[in-house]
């Protein structure tokens, strides 16, 4: 729902899927020299959507509900999140306002199916509270702020950390900013393109150095990484059916 696919399906050449053919964007992809680490992140983007399409990640009506959702997604499943989203949205409280005006013991009933429901609340308590004293309420306000300046208000509200605050930004806000999950770690590592002791930060400078900067890139590379972790590259790796089996010999049989 919020993106369209990159690079698209089964092209040769990534650069030239017609949904992607602008001349804006021709010029800027022809302009580039993809160092070393940028062709190994494009092919492994390349089979990846090759195999699973389009994603059209991230479920959630507006940026609020996005926001409401990185927020609650912690430690749990997108399955538990969508219900605790579902029981705001039938109590008629999943805005800004009235979320941030709601009794703390209502919301955290209403999202008790998303675990850790009292620390959850008082999280989204931290974020409407941070929401309404800096951009009453508006996320489009929000948004409007540079990114690297968002960014680190965001991760000075109680409970946002680096993942949910670029989640925020990349799939609420539109904002060029790349998210690292478990599961990219899990891969990157797998696949020898970073070292298990690099931060967070560290691992989103690789992506955001080496790839053209992009939303929808970004978006769909998320989505592509979560969907390999969670279907393929487990605790117990399946690299026989993995659609990045191919690539070097690093498979884990
Ligand atoms: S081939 Fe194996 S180790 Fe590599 S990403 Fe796939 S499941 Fe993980």
């Amino acid at each position: 729902m919020l993106h369209k696919s990159f690079f698209g399906r089964g092209g040769n050449c990534p650069f030239h899927h017609k949904s992607f053919h602008t001349e804006k964007t021709d010029n800027m992809l022809h302009g580039l020299k993809m160092a070393e680490p940028g062709e190994r992140l494009l092919t492994i983007y390349q089979k990846l959507n090759d195999h699973f399409g389009d994603l059209k990640w991230w479920p959630g009506e507006t940026p609020f509900e996005i926001a409401v959702g990185a927020i609650l997604t912690q430690n749990t499943s997108w399955k538990n999140v969508e219900i605790a989203i579902a029981r705001l949205k039938a109590f008629n409280i999943l805005t800004p306002e009235s979320l941030f005006h709601a009794k703390d013991e209502i919301v955290a009933e209403l999202i008790r199916p998303s675990g850790y429901y009292n620390i959850k609340t008082r999280r989204l308590k931290s974020f409407l509270a941070f929401l309404h004293d800096e951009y009453n309420e508006s996320m489009e306000g929000m948004f409007k702020e540079e990114t690297w300046l968002l960014r680190k208000k965001l991760l000075g509200v109680n409970g946002i950390g680096e993942e949910t605050a670029d989640s925020i930004m990349l799939y609420g806000g539109y904002k060029e900013i790349f998210v690292v999950d478990a599961y990219t770690r899990r891969i990157m590592e797998r696949k020898k393109i970073i070292e298990d002791d690099w931060s967070y930060g560290k691992i989103q400078r690789l992506f955001m150095d080496n790839l053209p900067k992009d939303v929808e890139l970004y978006n769909q590379y998320h989505a592509l990484l979560v969907n390999a972790g969670k279907h393929y590259c487990k605790k117990r790796p399946d690299c026989r059916h993995c659609p990045l089996r191919s690539l070097e010999s690093n498979e884990i049989v």
